[in-house]
């Protein structure tokens, strides 16, 4: 059977779905909104990091532009503040990666076409969506954050939440010199919020990522509301007073005369995200599916930076499922959630699990802190789970789970640990 399969939506999912169906010889098309030439002139989109398991399958692909080995950054540095402040560092096992999307999704685009791919450039609404699948055997919709998605129905058993957790404040800065380790470093200011600190790839080559998560109602949320376009100066004044009283491992490595947004004004951005689970597919009037993927099925906040990796993920098995299928049914769907379903709601609950009780601070995790905090090969794991969110779900699921991961290395050589069980961080 000659498969024709359409894709709405040119994100990370839409891209890796499509450039992995072309090397199937699989007939694409892509709808999308904006041409490749238009991104240079776009407001930052995300500022996303690609974990090791989504870099293998970008050189799977052919696409790895950016080889990690040069770009990449080798672990996180965690800080966590209040009295008794926490500092400890993970190693990955193999560098993460992080590419400006207007750099990076522009560059897949164009491989996509020069390898047989179509695109179609137009805007679709949800009463476009049975005129354009009656063209396919086969609609996956990938449309990101975007009103498409509501086509597809939130499942609040999955993600309970109506409105954002965190009021976001995300930029591309100069002026910030790397840490020794080329690495993120993930900082906590208890009652307050978190900070990502990234290593990433833009336009004039490496800059440094801040996705500040702030508590509403804290200290902090003020970033996400303040215009840096109304008083530049001002904006970064008042930022660099709440790095150096929340987040003062990045504050100290700053050249407050270097610092300032990146490459210009487009790169902030403010706002928040609703973490949402959706459907995974519908059966449109004239019985074709339309299947959705990536944030159109689920959204994460960007705290703990899954969302791209979890979209690729799915993509990739969705892929697998369409080269193994000739009937794009209901029998298919289920093929492809039983694949993509761990990964995904594991991402998921482990996200919710962290936005939620980074903030209640329950006796368990604080404990769990404490032993990152004193053993380094828990603190390596913990890190290089980022890139299997289900292993760190299986960890975080429960109270005995978080105990018997300490445990495990406890029994191994730790004495220190044994001081876990009985801390209690004062962090408030
Ligand atoms: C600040 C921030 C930081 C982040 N950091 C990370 C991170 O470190 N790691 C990580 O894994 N994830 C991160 N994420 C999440 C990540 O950006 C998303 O999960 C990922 O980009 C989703 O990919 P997608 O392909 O599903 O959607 P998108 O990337 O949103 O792509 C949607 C595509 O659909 C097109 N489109 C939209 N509407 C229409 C329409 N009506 N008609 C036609 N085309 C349409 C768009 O132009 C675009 O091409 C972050 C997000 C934010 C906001």
């Amino acid at each position: 059977m000659n498969k024709r399969i359409g894709i709405i939506g040119a994100g990370t999912a839409g891209l890796h779905l499509g450039l992995f169906l072309r090397q199937h010889d699989v007939d694409v098309t892509i709808f999308t909104d904006r041409p490749p030439e238009a991104y240079a002139g776009l407001r930052l989109l995300n500022t996303v990091a690609h974990h090791s398991v989504t870099i293998e399958r970008e050189i799977a692909l052919g696409v790895d532009h950016w080889p990690s080995k040069k770009y990449g950054y080798f672990g996180h540095y965690y800080y966590i503040g209040g009295p008794n402040p926490l500092k400890f560092y993970g190693d990955l096992r193999s560098p993460s990666r992080g590419v400006d999307y207007r750099l990076l999704q522009p560059r897949l685009m164009e491989e996509f076409l020069n390898r047989g791919g179509k695109i179609e450039y137009k805007e679709l609404t949800a009463e476009d969506v049975p005129t354009v699948a009656a063209r396919f055997d086969l609609l996956v919709v990938c449309t990101g954050k975007g009103p498409l998605g509501q086509m597809f129905q939130h499942q609040p058993d999955h993600s309970p939440f109506e409105q954002p957790q965190r009021a976001l404040c995300v930029g591309l800065f100069k002026g910030i010199s790397e840490a020794p380790i080329r690495a993120v470093t993930m900082t906590f200011s208890p009652g307050h919020g978190e900070m990502i600190e990234i290593p990433t790839v833009s336009f004039g080559g490496m800059v440094t990522a801040l996705v500040i998560e702030n508590i509403p109602g804290g200290d902090m949320e003020i970033l996400a509301k303040t215009k840096y376009d109304e008083n530049p100066r001002a904006f970064l004044d008042l930022l660099l007073n709440k790095l150096r009283k929340h987040h003062p491992t990045v504050a100290e490595r700053i050249d407050e005369k270097e610092f300032d947004l990146a490459n210009g004004p487009l790169d902030i951005l403010q706002g928040g995200v609703t973490p949402t689970v959706r459907t995974s597919h519908i059966i449109l009037d004239g019985g074709k599916v339309a299947l959705a993927l990536g944030d159109v099925q689920a959204v994460v906040d960007p705290v703990l930076g899954q969302g791209a990796n979890m979209a690729s993920y799915a993509a990739w098995i969705v892929g697998e499922e369409i080269i193994r299928h000739e009937v794009f049914d209901e029998r298919f769907c289920e093929h492809v959630n039983l694949r993509r379903q761990d990964r995904v709601l594991g991402a998921t609950r482990w996200t919710n699990y962290m936005l939620t009780n980074l903030r209640l601070l329950p006796v368990e995790l604080q404990q769990f802190i404490f032993a990152l905090s004193q053993h380094r090969d828990l603190a390596d794991e913990f890190t290089d789970n980022f890139n299997y969110p289900e292993r760190q779900w299986d960890c975080f699921a429960s109270p005995e789970r978080m105990r018997a991961w300490c445990a495990k290395y406890q029994r191994t050589e730790s004495p220190a640990l044994a001081l876990a069980e009985n801390a209690e961080l004062s962090m408030q």
